[in-house]
């Protein structure tokens, strides 16, 4: 299965709250009828729907992310098992991850970036201990990661 991470990647890193109704940004919104709507314009209008939150939409994202990336993990693990007993240096022989090499480190720079924003808005991270497990099995599979070492 194919994904096209980097139009997915792009629009997560737009991904912000705006109103419907008058078009501001806002860091809760009221979602009401596919339509989103913030506090003052769901107060005039007098409209009650369930909250979202600008921290929970950063969070599903992160979640999305680190999905992601445990795909590449668990590929890169598989690659091992096979080349298990093998000599040889995975970065030249494994044509495979290397071909998609590229294409996560784009992915692990977005998270990075996503990791920044949770910090700089004083979020708390979900589930922290995801990106030293994460290290753990890319570095395993002799493989460089910029998530840490
Ligand atoms: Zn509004």
């Amino acid at each position: 299965m194919q994904f096209d991470w980097r139009r997915e990647v792009n629009e997560a890193a737009a991904v912000k709250l705006v109103c419907d109704e008058c078009g501001r940004e806002c860091a809760s919104a009221t979602y009401f009828a596919r339509r989103l709507y913030c506090p003052t314009c769901a107060d005039q209008l007098g409209i009650s729907g369930s909250t979202v939150s600008y921290e929970t939409l950063m969070g599903q994202l992160l979640r999305e992310m680190r999905t992601r990336l445990d795909e590449w993990a668990a590929e890169l693990e598989r690659q091992l098992e096979r080349r298990r007993g093998a000599d040889g240096d995975p970065l030249r022989d494994d044509d495979f991850a290397v071909a998609r090499l590229e294409r996560y480190r784009g992915l692990e720079a977005q998270y990075l970036s996503l990791h920044r924003a949770f910090r700089r808005r004083g979020y708390a991270i979900p589930n922290p201990g995801w990106r030293s497990a994460y290290v753990e099995r890319v570095i395993n599979c002799g493989f460089p990661t910029q998530l840490g070492d």
